[in-house]
């Protein structure tokens, strides 16, 4: 038995399906409630800062963090808070929300100004009064990844992008570039970090030639095109594409001097430097099969999705799912009246066809998932270690490095749910025991 192979960066050669890449976002109007969920990012959950009837304005924080890792919630209109509700999460949990109706006139609150940044302790701390997280979808606060504990090289600057139709993070580079810069810009200076490294996948060649206009004749700055395959963008895998550097087991970025920002969380870093309003808008990509408008469109965070798939000219008869984020890695959605969160960066709405779950058929142990692992796991192996209860098999297999990419899934001739096996893997590892 072997713990694990050369990693080989495989993935999947996924459908692009890119569509809503070429036109620009459209700002919506403002919804007729937000409702913010206290836990937006990975963390304790933040603890509600207003109670019912008070007034609140655009930028006004209404959730204050829970802890070091957590980061303040804030809201994006000015109104009265109408109530403090327990809310179904997308995935199925429950979270304490304060729902705020708007007044109309978008006043922002009086307290806000640009924070005065002077090293990377104020600037680690501009970050969590932004109630900044990570913003391609993970959700880690800001402010704990500006505060590493060895120093930092290379600043990688996330412009993968590699999932299916979401194209927003394209959109960012086309439609923000100013503040990008000013983003990055500042987290070099600040952290001392002598490289920066936009790695951008070459379906983006707009994005490619804009970065490599700003930066030439710097040579602290490259742009790094990528291939285009999944998952690129995989933070691991960037690292190990774009420096040739492995992040050890249980270790994190910083330990291999790297630091990895996604473009969308380091150009909202550059609007709150320059404007001291925290993130209280997202850019979502809204595509898919059953949407009639795909399109890019910023919302204001906690806009109930029913709102924003209307503003997209409603769903087709066959809608059937919904999806928050990729294809690839997305969380189903039970719920159209749930809200759009921090870390969201798409609404995908598929018809029954493409929602249709095919029906798995034995294991031809042809070993695809093992040439698709990115981290150079064996799935297959795995899953018969899980379903022996090996626990002892599934830690020298070292089935916690999975990242749960679906690669492994997608290629599976036998359609097999191989990718949800790896979860299940993973958490009779964690517990130490039995299914
Ligand atoms: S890809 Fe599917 S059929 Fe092939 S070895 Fe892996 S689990 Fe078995
Ligand atoms: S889901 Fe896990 S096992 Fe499957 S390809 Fe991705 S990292 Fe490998």
């Amino acid at each position: 038995m072997f713990a694990k192979l050369k990693r080989a960066a495989q993935g999947a050669r996924v459908p692009h399906h890119k569509g809503t890449s070429g036109t620009a976002t459209v700002q919506m109007p403002l919804p007729t409630r937000i409702v913010l969920p206290m836990q937006q990012h990975i963390g304790a959950p933040c603890t509600p800062a207003v109670k019912k009837g008070d007034q609140v304005y655009v930028g006004t924080v209404v959730g204050r963090a829970g802890g070091f890792v957590s980061a303040d919630i804030h809201s994006g209109v000015s109104g009265t808070v109408q109530s403090i509700d327990s809310v179904h999460m997308p995935g199925g949990a429950h979270s304490a929300a304060v729902v705020i109706v708007p007044d109309g006139s978008q006043t922002p609150d009086p307290a806000l100004k640009p924070p005065v940044v002077t090293d990377a302790a104020s600037l680690a701390q501009a970050a969590r009064d932004c109630g900044l997280v990570g913003l391609g979808g993970a959700g880690f606060p800001t402010a704990v990844k500006l505060a590493p504990k060895t120093p930092i090289d290379t600043l990688i600057i996330n412009g993968a992008e590699c999932e299916p139709y979401i194209t927003s993070d394209e959109r960012e580079f086309l439609e923000s570039s100013e503040t990008v810069m000013r983003g990055v810009k500042a987290v070099r200076e600040h952290l001392n970090i002598g490289t920066v490294i936009f790695a951008i996948e070459r379906n983006k060649p707009q994005a490619i030639d804009l970065m490599f206009s700003l930066t030439q004749g710097d040579a602290a700055y490259k742009v790094q095109p990528l291939d285009s395959r999944y998952p690129q963008g995989a933070e691991k895998v960037l690292i190990e594409t774009v420096t040739g550097r492995e992040v050890p087991r249980g270790g994190l970025p910083a330990d291999v001097g790297v630091l990895v920002m996604n473009v969308t969380t380091v150009s909202a870093l550059g609007k709150y430097l320059d404007t001291g309003m925290p993130l209280v808008t997202k850019r979502l990509t809204v595509d898919g099969d059953a949407v009639n408008k795909p399109q890019n469109v910023e919302v204001i965070i906690g806009t109930p999705i029913a709102e924003v798939l209307e503003f997209c000219g409603g769903v087709k008869d066959d809608f059937a799912k919904l999806l928050m984020g990729g294809p690839m890695m997305g969380t189903a959605v039970a719920d159209v009246n749930s809200p759009v969160l921090k870390q969201n960066n798409a609404l995908l709405c598929f018809g029954e066809k493409a929602a249709h779950i095919p029906v798995p058929g034995p294991c031809i142990r042809c070993g695809r998932c093992i040439e698709a692992c990115p981290m150079g796991l064996s799935p297959v192996e795995i899953a018969g270690a899980f379903q022996k209860g090996d626990v002892a098999a599934l830690n020298e297999m070292m089935v916690d490095l999975c990242m749960g990419c679906g690669s492994c899934t997608f290629v599976c001739p036998a359609k097999r749910p191989v990718c949800q096996t790896m979860n299940l893997a993973k958490a009779m590892q964690k517990k130490g025991g039995a299914k």
